[in-house]
């Protein structure tokens, strides 16, 4: 198997949301400055042997969490974990609920996004000379989010629905009661501020995406029940963690980290500029992205 990294073969790249700043059990741990033209990423990638697995694992909002939503470098972040030759990526985030059954404590792997973001987010490594349209009907690999519900079913004790639409919503502050009481009638699931633009991004950057998303709060609709607050979902968090922990343990080492996926190849339907015509400078700026592409195009 090949790779793009000069740092060793690192298969699987671990994004840690509200809560999860570092990995249990990583041995040979190293910290990498990855540097991208997108800028740099929310932190140092830390690299290190997960049950023999080479795993990348980056901080969203930084070890000291200093990183609003809106401001996540995601670009950066899916850049540097392509360019370490990362090929699958599990993304873990915080998330209020929308529905009754899907309790605080609760894992959830979504199937679906519904984005309402503003317009402040980078939500595409192509902006400028090369036009691409990835598919994101299904946003996240439909490959990779069974192996991690079975894991999360089988690593943590933790109630686990298998699918969900996540609400992403821009932030930082959480929703008014009538906008999330309009999220529960549109049938949204679950509610956050990152998986957007992150999972676009990853499927830019062909790689199999997967969510592990932890339910800390109801939001604010439940009448009977405290508004969620900054406090309660750093406390539900601290519980929350350790679940993650044991799905990625689990996960790790039943995944098949050599697996070809549909992912791997989304860009050779999706690049609309011919490549032929774009500039040195272009070609130097997506050359981790588009390098097997360019190098077909001559
Ligand atoms: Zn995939």
């Amino acid at each position: 198997m090949s790779s793009d990294s000069d740092f060793g073969q690192i298969q699987v790249g671990i994004i840690g949301g509200s809560g999860l700043y570092d990995l249990d059990g990583l041995t040979d741990v190293r910290r990498l400055n990855v540097p991208t033209p997108y800028g740099d990423p929310s932190d140092t990638l830390v690299v290190g042997s997960l049950a023999g697995v080479q795993v990348a694992f980056l901080p969203r909002h930084g070890r000291d969490h200093r990183i609003t939503p809106t401001h996540v470098p995601a670009r950066a972040n899916i850049h540097a974990l392509k360019s370490l030759g990362v090929r699958q990526v599990i993304s873990v985030s915080a998330v209020g609920s929308l529905r009754e059954d899907f309790r605080p404590g609760d894992l959830v792997v979504p199937d679906q996004i519904v984005d309402r973001t503003g317009p402040r987010r980078g939500t595409s490594f192509f902006d400028g000379n090369v036009v691409v349209h990835v598919p994101f009907g299904e946003p996240f690999c439909t490959r990779l989010r069974p192996e991690l519900v079975n894991a999360a079913r089988a690593g943590s004790p933790a109630t686990v629905h298998p699918s969900g639409t996540y609400c992403c919503m821009e932030g930082p502050q959480f929703s008014t009661r009538a906008e999330s009481e309009l999220y529960r009638s549109w049938g949204l699931d679950i509610i956050g501020m990152t998986a957007v633009p992150e999972a676009k991004l990853a499927r830019e950057a062909e790689l199999c995406y997967a969510g592990l998303a932890l339910v800390t709060d109801y939001d604010c609709w439940r009448a009977d029940h405290e508004d969620v607050s900054a406090k309660g979902v750093a406390a539900q968090m601290r519980e929350n963690s350790a679940a993650a922990k044991a799905s990625l343990a689990t996960l790790i080492k039943s995944l098949d980290v050599d697996a070809e996926c549909s992912c791997h190849g989304v860009l050779a339907e999706s690049v609309i500029t011919p490549l032929s015509a774009l500039s040195d400078q272009d070609r130097e700026r997506h050359r981790v992205l588009l390098g097997k592409y360019l190098a077909k195009a001559g």
